[in-house]
């Protein structure tokens, strides 16, 4: 299936029915699963057969969708998680713990600089922030001998800064490590990490892929290509016996190809199990088979949008890496050459007061935390997400208090044009 189109994967990867059996992919909302002998059963245990046992651990529609993930990745194996942050913990856990040392973009979602800075912090595992536009030498410099890995996203939610993931792919080898990109803004279907350098692959399902607004979710993707055992000082836990799990060492059993998430189901997921429902899995399917039809879309939607804001006397700055003049917009030339995302920001000269009043005028445009459905919304961070900052603060963090955050849906673009000309009346 890999070999096929991104379009023809995201409508039939993952699953090929035999004769009879369903067109669609079913859903089995079986906790269990039954065999005839316990030696049968014992062998699972054992890893050394293939096969259902719990639902936490893996289960049949979780496995089909984690499947097409892959295929559109590029990858060699998958899974899917409950949430965006679960994945995103899983990944960088299953190589970094106590006493390890994260290098990560300092320009990535809140959620995940709160897990790696505050709770990480916690269990023993140190992070180095970097900007995203530093230089290969201050990238150099953030690195330690118990640096595990690197991290960043594609398009980062919400500043909308693009990563250099050749750079970064570059500074990870270079030290011995992988390099864990966020690719939830992007989706497979504009950029796929693993063609220019990354290892793994992280996603927020919940996003773009699931994109109707239906469940949270969350998948990893292995590239196969990060050679464990050439640097099996740094990744015993990859490297030598798991006596958790019988003696087992992943890297040897599943090579570059397996070991990676064969590890994180078998000893994250078994003991943390944040594991998403066969249910929520087939929703997200339902997204995956039109993500291809969808991307396009928001694109349209989002850059329409970014050049109608960019032309009006009422804002001072939009940020889209799609406009000529942005700061990124060469790297997006290069990484993004389809199109980045419906994800626009942009500031209103009247600040706060004037964010407030445009967004309280929407018709369409509903005030949400969530971003990339087929619905628009819009937040305006200095008012919710960020409010208990100064606007120094904000401005300091690069959040200023009259960014207005706007996910451009599926809707005729006209209608959001229009929607924004009428509120953007309203304001001073
Ligand atoms: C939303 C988001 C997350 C967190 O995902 P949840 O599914 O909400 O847990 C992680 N990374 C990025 C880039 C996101 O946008």
């Amino acid at each position: 299936m890999s070999s096929y189109r991104p379009e023809t994967i995201c409508v039939q990867g993952g699953y090929t029915p035999g004769s009879g059996e369903p067109r669609q992919i079913p859903i089995i909302q079986s906790t269990t699963f039954k065999y005839a002998t316990s030696e049968d059963m014992g062998k699972l245990f054992d890893l050394e057969a293939d096969g259902y046992f719990y639902s936490r651990l893996q289960n049949p529609t979780c496995d089909h969708v984690a499947a097409k993930i892959a295929a559109l990745e590029g990858g060699t194996a998958a899974m899917l998680t409950s949430s965006g942050q679960a994945a995103n913990f899983f990944a960088l856990f299953n190589i970094a713990s106590c006493g390890d040392h994260v290098v990560s973009s300092s320009s990535i979602y809140g959620g995940t600089f709160n897990l790696i800075s505050v709770t990480m912090a916690k269990m023993g595992v140190e992070v180095t922030f970097v900007s995203p536009d530093c230089t290969a030498e201050e990238l150099d410099a953030a690195f330690r001998p118990n640096t595990k890995a690197v991290f960043g996203e594609t398009i980062a939610n919400p500043a909308l800064t693009v990563l250099d993931i050749e750079k970064f792919a570059a500074a990870a080898h270079a030290h011995g490590v992988p390099l864990v990109v966020d690719n939830t803004f992007a989706t497979p279907i504009n950029c796929r990490p693993f063609d220019w350098g990354a290892d793994i692959v992280t996603h927020s399902t919940t996003k773009y892929m699931d994109g109707h607004g239906v469940a949270v979710g969350g998948a990893i993707v292995d590239a196969g290509k990060f050679d464990w055992m050439a640097h099996a000082d740094r990744f015993p836990g990859l490297c030598t016996p798991d006596e958790s799990y019988h003696g087992i060492t992943y890297a040897e059993k599943f090579g570059k190809e397996g070991a990676f998430i064969t590890k994180c189901t078998a000893q994250l997921m078994r003991d943390f199990g944040s594991t998403p429902s066969p249910q929520s899995a087939f929703y997200l399917n339902l997204g995956l088979e039109s993500l291809h039809v969808r991307m396009k879309r928001h694109c349209e939607n989002g850059q329409a949008v970014a050049e109608f804001l960019a032309a009006h006397p009422k804002v001072t700055h939009v940020n889209y890496c799609g406009l000529p003049g942005d700061k990124y917009h060469a790297l997006a030339e290069k990484y993004l050459p389809n199109g980045s995302c419906g994800v626009v920001s942009f500031e209103l000269k009247g600040g706060r007061e004037a964010a407030g009043v445009f967004m309280s005028r929407l018709r369409l445009a509903a005030i949400e935390t969530h971003v990339a459905d087929a619905r628009t919304c819009c937040l305006n961070p200095a008012g919710t997400t960020h409010r208990q900052m100064t606007d120094e603060q904000l401005a300091a963090a690069g959040v200023p208090a009259g960014l207005v955050r706007m996910s451009c849906g599926l809707e005729s673009g006209e209608d959001l044009i229009e929607d924004i000309r009428q509120a953007l009346e309203a304001v001073d």
